[in-house]
């Protein structure tokens, strides 16, 4: 007895079975989509908290005193 429900990318009835690698997906075409979209937020962080050091300008004060 398989589940059928929608697929979370494409909305697609899709059968919720060990049968179907690519769970829960349809199929591998959005499987992939949805590995793409988490990649791409991985790379996406916030520069929040990046912080540069507080003596930073003075070193780039003496570079310039060439
Ligand atoms: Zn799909």
């Amino acid at each position: 007895m398989a589940t059928v429900y929608a697929c979370p990318i494409c909305q697609k009835a899709t059968c919720l079975a060990t049968t179907n690698p690519f769970r829960p997906f349809c199929g591998q075409r959005c499987q992939n989509r949805d590995l793409g979209a988490w990649a791409a937020e991985q790379y996406n962080v916030p520069d929040t908290e990046i912080t540069l050091p507080l003596d930073a300008g003075n070193d780039y004060t003496e570079l310039d005193k060439e």
